[in-house]
């Protein structure tokens, strides 16, 4: 059987569109990965969010419950089967997924603390942005920690900014204010996102806060609305493999084995690949394909589950023998019987050796 996550809208299939969090340290990037997965398991129901192997999948059901309130207001058809969360922000492979545009995100969220503005890393963050030409969005964080601030549980932005007093309301334009003359000063346009009018040339911002719940909605929202506006063709399900190396890891009863995220095209149990090695292109088999058990499941006492093959887009173990040189932040390529090994050899050597050149010149 193939483990299928793509929809079909108007004839045209989908995949998730892979999201990546990054920003300065302690900004709130892993707490907003843990309040939007919580959020999304509340009111009893976990909605068929799950664990994938790197990742979180967050399906497009659980954001249309928790974007029902912009229902009324906003029209929307949801197209894509959800979105799929990188679940570690600080990745050091994610970090050093530099000039090779490989184009893992389609789309970034940028988290900022909205009490410290534009610290080191998030000016290294706008530029890898930057280079690899990933869209992004940037989560205004911890708005709970304004003066006076008055906690709307898991409320709209709009609706929380509504009751707070004078002077917190005020203090939260100001914020906004430097943070928008600050990206300015990075010659970047923002502007909050229900007044932003060309997506284009400006960067949304969405107020939250990943203590407090306020604005979560707002940036599931942004972020559907923005992929299925501007960047649908992208996330068009393609047979075209698009698949990146997170890490390499060391299980027992497996050995060594690579968690990969694939994000276009599919994978099966046999396929013949080709891997970046430290030694030069790993050539191999998929021996397993692996993901963790849904969580209902979990009373059974397997680590994985085995498939037979698998589309993207999904966070994914690979077993395979010879894989303990593998390079992380690079691509994996299929075999297929008309391709031409060499160039698919040269192309994980090319691949390689940039990666070596970013972290000697990091
Ligand atoms: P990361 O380093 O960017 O992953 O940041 P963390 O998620 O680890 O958060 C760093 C610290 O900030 C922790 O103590 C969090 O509890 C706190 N924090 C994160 N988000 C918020 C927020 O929205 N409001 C408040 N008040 N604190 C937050």
């Amino acid at each position: 059987p193939t483990t299928d996550p793509t929809t079909t809208f108007a004839d045209k299939q989908y995949r998730s569109p892979i999201i990546c969090i990054l920003g300065h340290v302690d900004t709130g990037k892993t707490s907003l990965l843990d309040k939007i997965r919580n959020t999304n398991v509340q009111g009893g129901e976990a909605r068929g969010i799950t664990q994938q192997i790197g990742a979180s999948f967050i399906p497009v059901e659980a954001i249309k419950e928790q974007t029902k309130s912009f229902a009324e207001k906003i029209k929307m058809d949801f197209k894509l089967p959800g979105l799929l969360l990188i679940d570690t922000p600080g990745h050091e492979s994610f970090n050093n997924l530099r000039s090779r545009g490989s184009g893992l995100c389609d789309l970034a969220i940028l988290v900022i603390d909205i009490m410290h503005g534009l610290e080191a890393q998030t000016l290294e963050s706008i530029n890898l942005l930057r280079m690899r030409k990933t869209p992004f969005i940037v989560a205004l964080n911890k708005v709970d920690r304004i003066y006076d601030w008055k906690p709307c549980v898991n409320t709209d932005f709009k609706e929380a900014y509504k009751v707070q007093s004078k002077s917190a309301a005020q203090e939260f334009d100001y914020k906004v204010k430097d943070t928008i003359a600050a990206l300015a000063g990075q010659e970047l346009n923002a502007e909050l996102y229900w007044r932003n009018k060309d997506h284009r040339k400006y960067v949304s911002l969405v107020p939250t806060s990943a203590h407090t719940g306020e604005g979560i909605s707002d940036l599931m929202l942004v972020v559907m609305q923005l992929m299925q506006k501007l960047m649908l063709d992208k996330v068009e399900f393609t047979n075209q493999l698009q698949c990146t190396l997170l890490e390499v890891k060391v299980i027992e009863g497996f050995g060594t084995t690579i968690d990969v995220v694939l994000v276009n095209g599919t994978l099966n149990e046999g396929d013949k690949i080709v891997v970046s090695g430290f030694n030069g292109p790993i050539e191999t088999s998929i021996r397993s394909l692996l993901t963790p058990p849904p969580l209902r499941e979990s009373r059974v006492k397997s680590t994985f589950i085995n498939h037979k093959s698998i589309r993207a887009a999904m966070g994914i173990k690979i077993v395979a023998p010879g894989l303990e040189k593998a390079v992380p932040g690079t691509s994996l390529h299929v075999v297929g019987p008309n391709d031409d090994i060499e160039k698919i050899r040269a192309e994980a050597k090319r691949e390689v050796d940039s990666v070596l050149n970013d972290v000697e010149t990091s």
